[in-house]
């Protein structure tokens, strides 16, 4: 299969390429091609000349076109699905999942109309405020879900007129480029154009003159450096980035129904998930319950290549990730208290595979307590009152998502706004929809996308002011 760039709605091949691995078997699978500055900038160049057109595109046809790139994405998911699986490791039905499921939530996303207002009539004077689009966006995605994140910023990013030029992960890049054939077929040339490349290539886009707004999705750190590099010239920007999303259970949860749904939120892409439960707060009435329940389904777990039938969890997507989380394996092993009730190794297979592991009696002071793990390892947590679980799941510099397990669902709901996080559920974990704005507190990101508040952070809100005749 040959993969190619996407730009003024043309197929494109580079001078250099790189491999890309398939975390089970770590071997390179494929060869991507590595975009050049001059073919970002041409990239950008045809994203600048089609806005002219596309953003005085009628509503109703941006909104017919970008239903058609989702059919088109539909269509083909029996053929982008196995590239997702193995480019990211997840299993074929996991990765078909996400193609499905971001073929509707295009759709969805479109649904929803940001409505000029007038905010003030009193006789002398119209005050409107109307909506814009900003021009070309660049987009910037990670390595864990490259096709769900993309399709959320390419839904309002171009619903609201915009144009785009896109970056996927140099680890994740193919299904992603696969996303840019369907748009020649189904979009006009330079409305989103899809470029493959290294970090670097992330790099050039952040600084670029001819790009007005940044939608990232990434790490803590690197979301500082785009931030950064975007100042030069005041893009706008949103940065959706890492959590350490606390799961809080409540004495009167009802713990067979709880414990599946956490170890879903937890152990879902082998637990490589923004918002994926990183951390769990039990009671002590509940706490070895818990335990045991979420270990028993640890240990029952199937891990395995993607592509095999029986696959519930793949493995970590890279071998960085694979030595950040057994360095914190490695490290949780010197904390001679815990207890590791499952897993906690390798496993002895090639790829990038790690044993789903339950760290029981962690304590606040460990490093998988306190940092990302993004990885299948769930530490669970002792508390004396819940204002305690509530102030150590509050004392962090992230505030992603969390989530409050309790029969008593208006009580979850207060406890739930005492929590710093930008999504907080009561009893589930892990999600997105299309009316849901999706951000961070802290250091996990700057503004929203999804949502009302999503569709407006692709628009330059504007202030008309028109005096009245008496
Ligand atoms: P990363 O920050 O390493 O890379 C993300 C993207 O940024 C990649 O496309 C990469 O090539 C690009 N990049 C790297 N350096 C850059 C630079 N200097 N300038 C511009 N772009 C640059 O993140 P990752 O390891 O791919 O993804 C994992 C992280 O993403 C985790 O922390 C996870 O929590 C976070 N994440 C957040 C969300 C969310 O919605 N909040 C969703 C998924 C993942």
């Amino acid at each position: 299969m040959r993969f190619t760039h996407t730009i003024d709605g043309k197929a494109e091949t580079s001078e250099r390429s790189f491999d890309v691995i398939n975390p089970a078997t770590a071997e390179p699978f494929a060869k991507c091609p590595d975009a050049s500055r001059e073919q970002l900038d041409r990239a950008v160049a045809s994203a600048r000349r089609a806005f002219q057109s596309w953003r005085k595109t009628p509503l109703a046809e941006r909104r017919a076109a970008i239903a058609n790139f989702a059919h088109g994405l539909a269509k083909r998911v029996d053929e982008i699905g196995p590239v997702l699986t193995k480019e990211q490791g997840k299993p074929l039905g996991q990765a078909k999942w996400e193609i499905g499921t971001s073929a509707h939530e295009l759709e969805a996303m479109c649904k929803m109309e940001l409505k000029p207002e007038i905010i003030r009539n009193d006789g002398k004077h119209r005050v409107e405020l109307v909506y814009h689009p900003l021009g070309v966006v660049g987009a910037i995605t990670p390595w864990n879900f490259p096709i769900i994140l993309a399709a959320h910023k390419i839904a309002h990013g171009l619903y609201a007129g915009n144009t785009m030029v896109l970056k996927p992960s140099p680890f994740t890049p193919l299904a992603t480029l696969l996303m840019g054939e369907v748009a020649r077929d189904t979009l006009p040339p330079g409305v989103l154009n899809t470029v493959a490349g290294g970090n670097e290539l992330g790099g050039w886009m952040t600084e670029h003159p001819g790009i007005d707004r940044i939608s990232f999705t990434g790490s803590v750190p690197t979301g500082k450096k785009v931030m950064a590099s975007a100042s030069g010239t005041l893009k706008r920007v949103t940065l959706e980035l890492g959590g350490n999303d606390p799961a809080i259970v409540l004495e009167d949860a009802n713990i067979d129904e709880i414990t599946p749904n956490i170890f879903r939120g937890a152990f879902l892409n082998a637990g490589q998930i923004c918002m994926a439960v990183k951390r769990v707060y039990a009671p002590e009435k509940l706490y070895e319950p818990l335990v045991e329940g979420l270990t028993k389904l640890a240990r029952a777990h199937r891990v395995g290549d993607g592509m095999e039938p029986d696959t519930e969890m793949g493995p970590l997507q890279n071998k960085m990730q694979f030595d950040k989380v057994m360095n914190l394996i490695e490290d949780t092993k010197k904390h001679k208290d815990v207890r590791i009730t499952t897993g906690g190794h390798q496993l002895n297979r090639p790829g990038y595979f790690i044993a789903p592991t339950v760290v029981a009696d962690a304590t606040d002071d460990m490093r998988l307590v306190k940092e990302e793990q993004f990885g299948p390892v769930l530490p669970v947590l002792k508390y004396k009152s819940v204002d305690d679980a509530v102030r150590r799941a509050n004392d962090t510099r992230f505030g992603l998502c969390a989530s409050v397990w309790t029969n008593d669902y208006e009580r979850g709901a207060e406890i739930a706004k005492t929590i710093e996080a930008g999504t907080v559920w009561v009893n589930h974990h892990v999600g997105s929809e299309a009316d849901m704005p999706f951000g961070g507190f802290k250091e996990s990101g700057l503004g929203r996308e999804i949502g009302m508040l999503g569709l407006a952070s692709y628009m330059e809100p504007q202030v008309i002011k028109v005096p009245l005749r008496a």
